[in-house]
This record gives structure tokens, C-alpha cells and sequence, in this order.
């Protein structure tokens, strides 16, 4: 038997048993129709980098709960994953090569393939490798990466399903385009952000002479484009120009005044110009009126041949020749600042430019209506359940999902076109021809999918759809799906769409969303703000259960978390208390006069005293409390409440009592500390999983005879004995804790010195007696000597100079000699006397000094009056105080 250090070394700790974990193979479930399966699969974290603090919740929360349920004896699997995150990470490889010089383009799509596997290599070690500090029990055999041939087959088949379901199609819509990445958006990889700009109020000449239209605009270069002037059929001021033409200044372009329902008359002037190529609204327009799209951009943003003698600009510097060209020929009406929210690219901060263009997109109306029904019924739930209505209303308006990107990194769409026919072939595995004509001259579409469409088949395709596996049938659907609630819709919605859609049921039962984690001042944590914390730094200065458990402790879900040094310090003290309360009782385990019979107590023997009966009531009460709150989800309440007995009723109380005891060597508290300490052990497993192993193995090597699995992490969940809960025994500990307590707080407001006795007689009416037998406890405990407990008719009507402590079901009193060094307490009130006297003196004489009273204001003689009555007024309480020691 080893010697148990003194202080907790978590780096001592957390290695060792994760390795044993891992060649136990607990985390790796097998398909057992005789248990329940409990599934979560992992959000897959991107493969760009660092995990950090938000990383940390969900492993914590989704290790609380599989480890809870595996202890509950279901075949828990948790799936990790990692996604390839397309746009991210051809970003980070993308910057990488500009420091050397290169871009893309230049190496060309197969070696810049290669570049990005290479760096994907590197990156995913880094990421298992936090995952296991955290101390994360997921099945590592079952790992997958979106890219994996499984899940690529997964995407392949969902596509073309899709597709000929005719819920995927190809078309010119209006995209966000982000001139940097040099790729199309979805809406959810939009940022918007409030800029002051300008309002251009530009005229545009009638092509008749007869005058002139003026629109305003926020992106006066899009003219170049523009294919009609719009007003309000119910606009008064414009009815004599519907159907008339204006011409483009500098291009001399003609285009007609149109009307339209559309139009807002109370922006701008009421007509607005329409450019239908570069903006929603007048794209929707134009399918109405049947307008023409002419699209006046390079990819890069530059202006392109449609934009005549300004092609070649820059966006920008194009807005200003063509302000300038404008003032000049006497065409600037105005220009009006102009608070508006403009796009930019989530990845690059670039501003996007919305733009018509040909891409593919899945029809999500008849998707989302599966979608919306589930959560209505009630077959998918989500926590907290104020996001369910965020999560509906959002559905209920859904647009189409453009999942085209022009990126390299990503799943390549499965569509080939023909150089002959022009035909479309659509298909899973790469066609050797045509479908239509039989031609050998196809070419793949070059563009990947947005990598939210492998992610939304996740909890599908990790088990190995479109095979019908064992593991399929077995684990499917899953159990939590546990995320942030800032992916609801990028992830959780879709997940619930295509999962229903591939195979016809639910992907999870549970939506569980948890909050964001904020620094102490409840700021975003960013690189800018340079309050970031990494999880591993966190691990090697506090330890993973501290960290966990600063996480996760007294949190809700849903709710963001504000987390701070002193999260993380009191998560180490916690696990500090742990273990110096596991040390104190495992050590008297190693003391025990006979073993046996600690044994025997450990598991036969009924509680015999009172604190015995209390401690095991409040236990079994917390053991159905904690199993409560877990099945509520309420992770961070179960936490608290496990903490706050183990600190409080098990530490502060029990253990205080139980040292009393032994050292009076009578009726061992020994195999009910055991007990005590080894359910919390358990019940704290699923959240501090480190500490908790290493003090129940100790445990286990000084209870030889002890039943029990090899491991805390099979070992069964607690289960509750009702028949322990013990009101009696509650309501007597109650109170002498209460009595402890009040004397406590008495000798510490009366600053009586620690090591002094006072005397205490305490009065109760039925507790009488109970109490007495708690009375060598109450004396320790609150060094009250002599002690003594009566029954309140034995209470004298008038207590001498006492301090009388009334409490709930008992009154405490506390002679008043016992309180105070009589002697030190009377030279301090005569001291105290004697310098309220000489003040008094001096505020005499001065109010009776006429020259003070000639000279002083009125108010300054008035405070002087006010501060002797008061002076006096203490010097009488001063004396009384004096009278009550003698
Ligand atoms: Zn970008
Ligand atoms: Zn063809």
C-alpha cells in the first residue's frame, strides 16, 4: 500500500489513468440489445487549430453525461470527429503560402490538396490530444473526419438523392460573394456589421429632355448595372413617367421607368434604380418584370468589361471616378451620411458583394416542414426550450441554401457536364460517359460542397448510413445532441432535415444548447481582446478536474458563463478538499483496529448514532437529488449540490464529529466515513473523473474484501436508499449544527479568543435529550465548557448579564462572564470612559465661550451641540456596560 501524498498533483494523476482507461477499452461500447444504447456524437471540432475554453464545455458536458450513463449501466458511446472545415482551413493554408510568396493558383489544385492534408495531419494530433487532457471518454475506434471515405460516400448519395428528388438544384439566384475567398456564401456566413456611409442622390436624365429622375443609392458603382428606374404604382409624384426612358449617364445606356409594389416610396426620392444583378430585392424584381441581369464584376471584385471605360477599377476607386464624373456633369444632386448594415465574409472580414450567379442550392422548404414537425411533437426536444421557438420561427422562414463553394478544400460536387450535349450527369461514383449522349467529354464541376452539408449528415454517417449497419440500427437515433446555441441553424437544423431526410427518422431525441463562455467581466474571450485562456494552459496550472469543474458548476444551460481566475481557484480548492478529506479517512482505514469489521460496518450494519442516521439521510437525499437534476439535464446544479455536501455536511460536520470519536475510540465512525466517501466518489466521478479514480483506487487497495468493479468508470451510479432518508435524525443534527453555529458567531462577535471555554446552557423542549447526547460534539465543536442542556421549564425567568441566542427549536445562553476577560474588559470601558469625558469637557467650554460664539456660523454651533449630546449619550451606555461587570 502506497503512502498518499499530501497535496494533490493532478499531473501525477490525470496521465496514468487515462491510459489505463484507454487499455481497459471502457470507452469503446459494444452493440448489447440487452442494454440501453445511450449516443452522443461529438461536434466535430474544425481542423484549423487550438481547442479552446467553448471546446472544453462541450467535452465536459458531453463527458458528464456519458460517463453518467455508462455508470448507469447503458453501452454509452460518445463519437469524436473532426471536420475538415472547408472554407476555415483553405484560409489558414491559404496564408501559409502567401508567406511564402505563393498562392493557389500558382501550385496548382492537386498540390495545394496535398498542402492542406499535410497541415490537416499535424492539426488533428493536436486536437485528440486536448481531447484526451480534458479526460474526454469517447471511443477513439470509432473516430471519423468528414473527409473519411464513409462519410464522403454519405455526402455523395444524400446529393444525388437530393437531386433526383428534384430538392437540389442549379440556378442563377443573387449570393453573397466574397471577393477575397473568391466564393460564394451562405446568408449564415454573412456577418453584419453597422457602417456610416454616404446616400448618393444621383439624376438621371429622361431620354425625352424633359427633365430628370434622381434615385439614391449607398453603392453608387452599381449604376453600371442597373436595368430599370422603380417607383410605386401608388406614388402620385412619379404617374406621368411610368413607361418613360432614362438614359445611364457617361454609358448612354437606356432603361424604363417601371412601377412596382415593391418599392419603398419613403427611401430616397421614391425611385429607386434597379440593378438586379447586385441586390435581392431587385433581383426579385426583375423575375417579376422580366428585366435583363448584367453583372458588372470580376470575381476579385474589380469592375469588368460591362462597366466600360471604368473596367479594370477596383470597386472602390470606381465609386469614387464614378462620384466624381457624376459632381461634374452637374448630375450630384446630394450626398447624405447613411447609417446602414453592410455584409462581410465571416472567415476574411472582406466586405461581400451580394451577386447574381449560378450555383447550386437545396430546396429547404419541404425539408424544413419534417423539420418543424418533429420539434412540434414533441419527438425532439431542446433545452433550454426558449430556443425552440427561436429554432420554429426561424424554419418557418427558411430560404434555399446555397452549399456551392469555388474552394479546393471540401467534397468535390458529384456532377459532371458534358462537352458535347451540354448535358447534366449526376452520379455517386465518377461516370466513364455521359448519360444523355454516351460522350467521353465530361469534366467534374469543379466547386466543393459548403461543409455544413457533410456535418449535417453527422449523426448518420458516423454510424455508417447509407449501410444499414448493426451499429445503425443499435445507436440510431442518438440520444443528446450537445452544442452551442450559436449553431443552431448553421448545424442543429440541418442536421434534423437531412438526418430525417436520409433515413426517414429523427437523428437525436434531445437538443441540448449551452452557453458561450465570456472572461470574468463577461466580454467575448478574443485574440484581440487578448482575454483568451487556453484549455491546456488552464490544465497545467489548476488540473482538468479543476478546470472542469469551473466550467460547468452552477452553470445552466443555455446561459453564457463568465469565467476567471477565481472559477479555476475555486475548482482547485474544491479538488484539494477532496483530497485532503479522502487522505484524513483513508488513513483511519489504515488505522482501523480490524479490518473485518470495518467491513462488516461498510456494507451490513445499520447507522447507530445519531450523526451516523443524519449523515447517510442527507446523503441518500443528495444521491436522489443529484439523479434528479442529471435527468433534467441540470448538470452545473447537481455539481453544486455534490460539492456543497461534500464541503459542508460531509467535511465541516461529519468528519469534524467522527475526529471526536476516534480519538475517544469508541463506536468507529470509520465504515460509515467509508461509505460516505466512496459514494461521493462515484457521484463526482462523472465530473471531476481524475481525483475521483485515483482516491477510489486507494480506497479499494485498503478495503481488500470489498466488492467492486477494477475502475470508478464501470463502477455503478449511487442509487438512492429511501429507506435511509431520516427526518429525525435531520432535525436534531439541525439543530446542533445551529447551536454550534450561534455560539460560534457569539464568541466571534464578542472577540472571545480562540483557545478560551465559555460556558453555554442550552434550552430545548422535545430535542432536549437528543441534543444532551450530542453534547460532547456541541462542546468541541463550539468550545462551550461547562455545558449544559435543559429543558426550557428548568429556564430561570431572568438570566444574569447573559447573552440569550434564540433559535429555531432551541435557545442558547451564554453567561456573560464565560463571554469576557472581565478585567481587560473593564479597563477598556473605563479607558473608553475617560476619553468621552475629556470630549465632553472640551465641547463645554468652547459653547460656553462667548468670543466662539460671536465668531461661529450658526450651523458650525449647532454641530458642536449635536456631537456633546451625543458624547453623553455613549458616556451613559459607557457606565451601564461598566455597572453589568461588577
Ligand atoms: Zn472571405
Ligand atoms: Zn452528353
Amino acid at each position: 500500500m502506497s503512502e498518499i501524498p499530501k497535496a494533490y498533483e493532478p499531473e501525477k494523476v490525470e496521465q496514468k489513468w487515462y491510459r489505463f482507461w484507454m487499455e481497459q477499452g471502457y470507452f469503446t461500447p459494444v452493440v448489447d440489445h440487452s442494454k440501453k444504447p445511450f449516443v452522443i456524437i461529438m461536434p466535430p471540432p474544425n481542423v484549423t487549430g487550438e481547442l479552446h475554453l467553448g471546446h472544453a464545455l462541450t467535452a465536459t458536458l458531453e463527458d458528464i453525461m456519458i460517463r453518467w450513463r455508462r455508470m448507469k449501466g447503458d453501452s454509452a458511446l460518445w463519437l469524436p470527429g473532426v471536420d475538415h472545415a472547408g472554407i476555415a482551413t483553405q484560409v489558414v493554408v491559404e496564408q501559409q503560402l502567401a508567406r511564402e510568396g505563393l498562392d493557389r493558383h500558382q501550385i496548382g489544385r492537386e498540390k495545394f490538396i496535398e498542402r492542406v492534408w499535410e497541415w490537416v495531419k499535424k492539426s488533428r494530433g493536436a486536437i485528440t490530444y486536448q481531447h484526451q487532457r480534458l479526460g474526454a471518454s469517447c471511443d477513439w475506434t470509432r473516430e471519423r473526419f468528414t473527409l473519411d471515405e464513409g462519410p464522403s460516400l454519405a455526402v455523395r448519395i444524400a446529393f444525388v438523392r437530393l437531386y433526383e428528388k428534384g430538392l437540389i438544384y442549379r440556378g442563377e439566384r443573387i449570393i453573397n460573394w466574397c471577393p477575397r475567398c473568391q466564393t460564394a456564401l451562405s446568408d449564415l456566413e454573412v456577418q453584419h456589421k453597422d457602417i456610416t456611409g454616404n446616400l448618393y442622390y444621383l439624376r438621371y436624365p429622361l431620354a425625352d429632355g424633359s427633365g430628370s429622375v434622381t434615385v439614391a443609392t449607398t453603392r453608387p458603382e452599381t449604376y453600371l448595372g442597373d436595368t430599370a428606374v422603380a417607383v410605386n404604382p401608388e406614388d402620385r409624384r412619379f404617374q406621368g413617367l411610368v413607361g418613360k426612358k432614362v438614359v445611364l449617364p457617361v454609358i448612354g445606356r437606356e432603361i424604363s421607368i417601371i412601377a412596382d409594389s415593391a418599392v419603398d416610396p419613403t427611401f430616397g426620392t421614391g425611385a429607386v434604380k434597379v440593378t438586379p444583378a447586385h441586390d435581392p430585392v431587385d433581383f426579385e424584381i426583375s423575375e417579376r418584370q422580366g428585366l435583363p441581369l448584367i453583372n458588372i464584376l470580376n470575381p476579385d471584385a474589380t469592375m469588368n468589361e460591362q462597366a466600360g471605360p471604368y473596367a479594370g477599377l477596383d470597386r472602390f476607386a470606381c465609386r469614387e471616378k464614378i462620384v466624381a464624373d457624376f459632381k461634374k456633369a452637374g448630375l450630384l444632386e446630394k450626398i447624405e451620411p447613411h447609417h446602414h448594415s453592410v455584409g462581410h465574409c465571416d472567415r476574411c472580414q472582406t466586405m461581400v458583394e451580394p451577386e447574381v450567379s449560378q450555383q447550386w442550392f437545396v430546396k429547404t422548404g419541404p425539408l424544413a416542414e419534417a423539420a418543424i414537425r418533429v420539434v412540434k411533437e414533441g419527438r425532439i426536444t431542446i433545452i433550454p426550450d426558449r430556443f425552440a421557438k427561436v429554432y420554429l420561427n426561424w424554419m418557418e422562414n427558411i430560404r434555399d441554401w446555397c452549399i456551392s463553394r469555388q474552394l479546393w478544400w471540401g467534397h468535390r460536387i458529384p456532377v459532371w457536364y458534358c462537352g458535347r450535349c451540354g448535358g447534366l450527369t449526376v452520379a455517386v461514383e465518377e461516370p466513364s460517359c455521359c448519360k444523355h449522349c454516351g460522350s467521353s467529354e465530361i469534366a467534374q464541376d469543379p466547386d466543393v460542397l459548403d461543409t455544413w452539408f457533410s456535418s449535417a449528415l453527422w449523426p448518420h454517417s458516423t454510424l455508417g448510413w447509407p449501410q444499414q449497419t448493426e451499429e445503425l440500427s443499435y445507436f440510431y437515433p442518438t440520444s443528446v445532441m450537445e452544442t452551442g446555441y450559436d449553431i443552431l441553424f448553421f448545424w442543429v437544423a440541418r442536421m434534423i432535415m437531412m438526418g430525417l431526410e436520409d433515413t426517414g427518422d429523427i437523428p437525436f431525441r434531445t437538443v441540448y444548447l449551452h452557453g458561450l463562455i465570456r472572461d470574468e467581466k463577461g466580454e467575448k474571450m478574443s485574440k484581440m481582446r487578448g482575454n483568451v485562456l487556453s484549455p491546456i494552459t488552464a490544465i497545467d496550472e489548476y488540473g482538468t478536474d479543476a478546470l472542469r469543474f469551473a466550467v460547468t458548476t452552477g452553470t445552466s444551460p443555455g446561459n453564457d458563463i463568465n469565467l476567471g481566475r477565481h472559477r479555476l481557484e475555486a475548482g482547485r480548492n474544491f479538488a484539494n478538499k477532496l483530497w485532503n478529506a479522502g487522505r484524513f479517512v483513508l488513513r483511519s482505514l489504515e488505522t482501523a483496529p480490524a479490518e473485518s469489521e470495518v467491513l462488516a460496518g461498510f456494507f451490513s450494519q445499520r447507522p447507530q448514532t445519531m450523526e451516523d442516521r443524519w449523515i447517510l439521510s442527507r446523503l441518500n437525499r443528495l444521491v436522489m437529488s443529484v439523479d434528479r437534476a442529471m435527468s433534467d439535464f441540470q448538470f452545473g446544479e447537481a455539481e453544486r449540490q455534490v460539492h456543497d455536501f461534500f464541503w459542508g455536511d460531509f467535511c465541516d460536520w461529519y468528519i469534524e464529529i467522527a475526529k471526536i470519536r476516534l480519538s475517544r475510540g469508541d463506536s468507529s465512525p470509520l465504515p460509515v466515513l467509508a461509505l460516505v466517501l466512496e459514494t461521493t466518489l462515484r457521484l463526482l466521478h462523472p465530473f471531476m473523473p481524475f481525483i475521483t479514480e485515483e482516491l477510489w483506487q486507494e480506497m479499494k487497495q485498503r478495503l481488500p474484501g470489498a466488492p467492486g468493479a477494477a475502475s470508478i468508470v464501470i463502477a455503478p451510479y449511487p442509487v438512492a436508499g429511501e429507506g435511509l432518508v431520516d427526518t429525525e435524525a435531520e432535525r436534531v443534527m439541525d439543530s446542533v449544527i445551529e447551536i454550534v453555529r450561534s455560539i460560534r458567531n457569539a464568541r466571534a462577535e464578542n472577540k472571545v479568543p480562540a483557545e478560551r471555554w465559555v460556558e453555554a446552557r442550552v434550552y430545548a423542549d422535545s430535542l432536549a435529550s437528543a441534543i444532551e447526547s450530542q453534547s460532547e460534539s456541541i462542546e468541541i465543536l463550539a468550545r462551550a465548557r461547562p455545558l449544559a442542556v435543559l429543558s426550557r421549564d428548568q429556564r430561570q425567568s431572568r438570566e444574569e448579564k447573559s447573552l440569550v441566542l434564540v433559535l429555531k427549536e432551541a435557545e442558547v445562553v451564554l453567561p456573560r462572564a464565560g463571554m469576557l476577560d472581565i478585567e481587560a474588559e473593564r479597563k477598556r470601558l473605563e479607558k473608553e470612559i475617560g476619553i468621552n469625558e475629556r470630549e465632553i469637557d472640551r465641547l463645554r467650554q468652547r459653547l460656553q465661550d462667548d468670543a466662539f460664539l460671536s465668531k461661529a456660523p450658526q450651523a458650525v454651533v449647532e454641530k458642536e451641540g449635536g456631537r456633546l449630546q451625543a458624547c453623553q449619550d455613549k458616556l451613559l451606555r459607557l457606565r451601564q456596560e461598566l455597572g453589568q461587570l461588577s
